[in-house]
């Protein structure tokens, strides 16, 4: 009883101790209340037990002990465990790095709406015309100090299109025009004014050194036809589809290259599916309408069949399901193999996903003739026979490979050094076109021992604008050490010393731009869309090459295509786009 008496008197000892820190622990208006509170009671708590000294000491070792065990709790509370600090630092990188790209957009938008004023063309100075607004004439003009020429540009084509995500417009899952940037728009940035010609290049004469130029657009004015007189050429006109010469290719299929074509499939698709549904359709026909045949095994035809199926699986089963089990793309290849640029290892996880996925892969197969609802081809069994096979089809998508465009074939037959040239036109390692003075030619019309794409292209423009930046400087120096040294010692009052000097001086600087290094280029990889949120992706990396697939490459390859979209706006609208494709499915609307 004496004990437990004790123990009271001790534990109450103890909370007069504790309990006013605890009450410092909370807020302050409970803290207020709460004082008022032991106020009241603490002269009940005295009269009822005057502590003795040993129980003050036990109370003291009591309360050292509450206090120890609050001061545990407590310091467990101010110190965040390691996975805790890492989230903390982690949320705050992201939106720290949230806030950058906000800002970052908002520079970028307000520096696409405000550019600085434009110096005006000089006379005086050499004029530069640039075929084409591809990959190769728009990496040029990038890069290009525009001051130091006239530059006028001349395509049928007033815009810069993104060809890598072309496959994806196809099936709507990218609106066309997040993948076009105006040309206008791109050279109101430029230091001097561009001229801009929408117009063909339909001939050009190197020996009087001009371009004849076409309008070929629907509405033409009085003046349809006129010549631009050049010091300077730069042919960028890309390269057209390449049909080998099989009848019936031109007239009954789909290409892959521009826009237009773009827009053509994706309303043909369509057309295909609502024709399916038709009342009354019979199977065989149902079978025929919805089967997509893709000709071509590069990574335009990858691409484009793993788009086309995507869509078939996400949207047509959803929105048609009565036929979607009857969609079926075949991809026909005449190689051994798809994806011949790609390492062995993601040749066979391309095939074995086509497989997955449902995608007849018919390779060793050459397609003989064309008709409007039949491919005939001739396939090559493992035995070494060989069988002729007919493919009905709904839809069909050429996507074999480049021609040269009846402009370059024009070229190349006015030049004696090419006349044995038949993929373009043949230049040598400065990306001067053979047997010609003051003409260059770049990417796909160009023949330089690389593979025809955008990446080399890009290269090469960018080769170009370092060289005519440099041939500018050159030029102003040279004129300049004429200028000094033609009136040196001359003209009385002028300090020979100096000019001397200044003349030294350009001459450092004139053999240091001289030393320009011939083209060379820079393979960084490639990648391919196979599908299924798939990719595969051979990237260069030191000496050697990785070589990746998968969903992870899936991202990378979005993450990589989007970086490389021409402008702010592009990367938004496409970002925008498959944001809108993934919530509310794509639109299948047939304009
Ligand atoms: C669907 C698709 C996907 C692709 N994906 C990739 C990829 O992922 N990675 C890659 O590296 N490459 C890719 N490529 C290849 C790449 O697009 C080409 O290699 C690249 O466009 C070549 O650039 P270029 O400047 O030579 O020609 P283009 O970009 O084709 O530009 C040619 C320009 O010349 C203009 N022109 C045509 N005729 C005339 C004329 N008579 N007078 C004046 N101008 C004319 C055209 O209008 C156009 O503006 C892809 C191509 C396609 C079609």
């Amino acid at each position: 009883m004496a004990s437990s008496t004790r123990a009271m008197s001790s534990l109450r000892a103890a909370q007069n101790i504790i309990a006013p820190r605890v009450i410092t622990r909370a807020s302050i208006a409970t803290s207020t209340l709460a004082r008022r509170a032991f106020t009241t009671t603490r002269p009940t708590t005295s009269l009822q037990a005057r502590p003795n000294a040993s129980s003050i000491v036990r109370s003291a070792t009591l309360s050292r002990q509450f206090q120890r065990a609050y001061a545990d709790a407590a310091s467990q509370k101010r110190k965040p465990g390691k996975i805790l600090t890492t989230f903390k630092w982690l949320w705050r990188l992201t939106y720290l790095s949230a806030l950058g790209a906000i800002g970052a957009v908002i520079y970028a938008v307000y520096e696409d709406r405000n550019p600085q004023p434009q110096v005006q063309p000089d006379p005086t100075k050499k004029t530069l015309v640039v075929l084409g607004t591809g990959w190769g004439s728009v990496s040029l003009l990038k890069k290009l100090d525009t001051e130091n020429y006239n530059v006028v540009v001349i395509s049928p084509r007033n815009y810069f299109l993104f060809t890598p995500l072309l496959p994806s417009c196809t099936t709507g899952l990218i609106e066309h025009r997040s993948i076009m940037e105006p040309v206008r728009s791109i050279f109101q940035h430029r230091k001097a004014a561009v001229k801009f010609y929408e117009a063909e290049a339909s001939s050009v004469d190197p020996d009087r050194k001009v371009v004849i130029i076409t309008d070929n657009s629907e509405i033409q004015g009085d003046t349809s036809q006129t010549e631009i007189p050049y010091d300077m050429l730069v042919v960028g006109v890309g390269a057209e589809n390449a049909t080998f010469g099989i009848p019936g290719v031109r007239e009954n299929s789909c290409f892959l290259k521009e826009i237009g074509d773009a827009q053509l499939i994706r309303k043909k698709i369509m057309d295909c599916v609502e024709t399916a549904a038709f009342k009354g359709q019979t199977e065989e026909e149902i079978k025929r309408l919805l089967h997509m045949v893709v000709v071509g095994g590069g990574p335009t035809g990858v691409e484009f069949a793993g788009e086309l199926q995507d869509f078939f699986e996400q949207d047509i089963k959803r929105l048609v399901p009565e036929i979607a089990d009857r969609c079926k793309v075949t991809l026909i290849e005449a190689l051994p193999n798809v994806l011949p640029s790609f390492s062995r290892q993601l040749i066979e996880y391309t095939e074995n996903t086509f497989k997955e996925e449902k995608i007849d892969v018919l390779t060793k197969t050459m397609v003989k003739n064309v008709s409007d609802k039949t491919v005939e081809a001739v396939a090559t069994r493992p035995d070494g026979t060989k069988e002729t096979i007919t493919i009905p089809y709904g839809l069909l998508v050429w996507a074999t490979g480049n021609a040269v465009r009846p402009i370059v074939k024009d070229l190349i037959s006015k030049i004696a050094a090419q006349k044995d040239s038949r993929r373009g036109l043949a230049v040598n390692e400065y990306l001067v076109v053979q047997g010609t003075r003051d003409i260059w030619a770049v990417g796909d019309c160009a023949v330089a021992g690389y593979a025809p794409t955008a990446q080399v292209a890009a290269q090469e423009g960018n080769f170009l604008a370092r060289l005519f930046n440099n041939m500018a400087k050159t030029e102003a120096l040279e004129a300049r050490i004429h200028e000094l040294s033609s009136s040196l010692n001359l003209k009385p009052g002028t300090n020979s010393a100096d000019a001397a000097r200044e003349i030294e001086e350009c001459e450092r600087k004139l053999r240091r731009i001289k030393d320009i290094k011939p083209f060379h280029y820079t393979h960084q990889g490639s990648l391919a869309y196979i599908g299924s949120e798939k990719a595969v992706a051979d990237v260069s990396w030191w000496n050697g090459n990785i070589a990746s697939h998968g969903s992870m490459t899936y991202l990378f390859w979005r993450s990589a295509y989007l970086s490389m979209c021409f402008s702010t706006r592009n990367r938004l609208l496409v970002s925008i786009d498959w944001l809108k494709s993934k919530m509310f499915g794509r639109d299948i609307s047939r304009e």
